[in-house]
Order: C-alpha cells, then structure tokens, then sequence
C-alpha cells in the first residue's frame, strides 16, 4: 500500500504508539490502515452417497476441483456465505448441516470455515465460476486433481466422518503458536 484510501496522502510504514508491530500509516491524515486475514466460507455439499465437487473456471488452479468456497461478504453469517457460494458455482440449494472444518492458512492471509451440507435437490450446474459441476461418488474423487491442500484435507476429514452424524470441529494450525518458538 502506497497511498491512503481515505485522503490519497503517502502512506508509510511505522509502528503505531502502543502497537506491536508496523502498520501502513498515512503521513497526513493519521489513518492507521490494518491488513488482517480474510474468511473463506465454503461447504462440502452431499446428496444421498454422492459429494459435489466444481472444476474452476477462474485462476488460480483454473481446471482443477473444489467445492463450493469463497470470500465471507460484510452483512452475511458464515452458514450464509457457505451456501451462497454453493449457489453461485454450482446453482446448488443446500441446508448447513454443521462445521467439518477451520483451517488457518498464514501464508496467504486466510482462515477458512468449511462446513457439511445436504443437498436439498440433485439438480446442480455450473455458475459462472465453475467449467462443470458433478457429483461424485467418494471413490470417483480426483485426488490429483484437486485445486488446493485444504480441499484435499476437508475431503479427508469428510471421509472419515463419513458415517457419524454430528459433526465435530478440527482446528489446523500449520505454525507454531508463538510462545513455542521463542528461546
Ligand atoms: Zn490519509
């Protein structure tokens, strides 16, 4: 960030009084301009023993499968978000059945919210983000083809609990906590 979204000053790094690390601060409104992690929504949606997968359209890893996911909108609930992208890349009406699983992904600024669903109809097409949507059995999975690490982790998960009907909570945390690393 080079110039403030607020007046359009110069913007500069330094560590704000009583912060703890550098910030980007504009040199002549003040404002303090935080960067923090978004949330990603997304749910692995099933219908009967068959589980939706969509191969993108869009970059990055365009051709390869995911489930419906995407960034939490201002003003929706996570559950909200999760299944308006069901909607979006796969026209899939779906009822939130529960958290499979919160993954922090550090590297690229993100904690994604994955949730299990039921499809509340079979009939599913591609949005505008997505070249085909179908549904698979859990052995027609393209586990080489699949676009990201976390939808090979939440397919895992989802196949171990495949059988129980409560879902539960996994939290992933890549890194160490900070208090691990010190000397
Ligand atoms: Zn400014």
């Amino acid at each position: 960030m080079r110039y403030c979204s607020s007046c359009g000053g110069p913007v500069r790094l330094q560590r704000p009084p009583g912060d703890d690390r550098e910030r980007h601060v504009c040199t002549v409104c003040g404002t303090i301009h935080y960067h923090n992690p978004k949330i990603v929504v997304g749910a692995l949606c099933l219908w009967q023993d068959r589980l939706l997968l969509c191969r993108r359209a869009i970059e990055p890893r365009a051709g390869f499968w995911t489930v419906p996911a995407g960034y939490l909108e201002l003003g929706e609930t996570a559950e909200e978000g999760a299944a308006r992208e069901a909607w979006e890349e796969a026209r899939a009406r779906i009822r939130i059945e529960g958290l499979l699983a919160v993954y922090s992904v550090p590297r690229i600024g993100q904690v994604q919210l994955l949730y299990r669903a039921q499809l509340l109809e079979p009939e599913v097409a591609p949005g505008p983000e997505s070249l085909e949507v179908r549904l698979l059995s859990w052995s027609e999975i393209p586990w080489d083809e699949l676009a990201f690490p976390t939808v090979r982790w939440l397919l895992e998960r989802a196949l171990a609990l495949r059988d129980q009907d409560g879902p539960l909570v996994t939290v992933f945390n890549p890194i160490p906590a900070p208090s691990s690393r010190e000397p």
